[in-house]
């Protein structure tokens, strides 16, 4: 009784939360960054399923490895960060 009433609940959770993820699964779509395209010299590529989250971990490889925090990170560089991002 308690196991029916709780797995309807955690199905429900898990549908609401990432209706993205599960659309993006359907089309196997990646998103990719590399640092190459942007004149750097690091064989950094950085991958993920929506530029929002290609954003977020550019950020945080270019605040741990190239020292830029992306407070930093004027505008005009990070629309040629997003121009840089390729569909694969
Ligand atoms: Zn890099």
């Amino acid at each position: 009784m308690l196991a029916r009433s709780l797995f309807p609940n955690l199905y429900l959770g898990a549908v609401i939360e990432c209706p993205a993820a599960i659309i993006l699964e359907g089309v196997a779509m990646a998103k990719v960054l590399r640092c190459r395209n942007l004149g750097l010299d690091c064989p950094k590529e950085v991958r993920a399923e929506t530029e929002e989250e290609l954003m977020k971990l550019a950020a945080e490889h270019a605040e741990k490895d190239h020292g830029l925090p992306a407070a930093m990170i004027p505008p005009s560089i990070l629309a040629m960060v997003k121009a840089a991002i390729k569909d694969e």
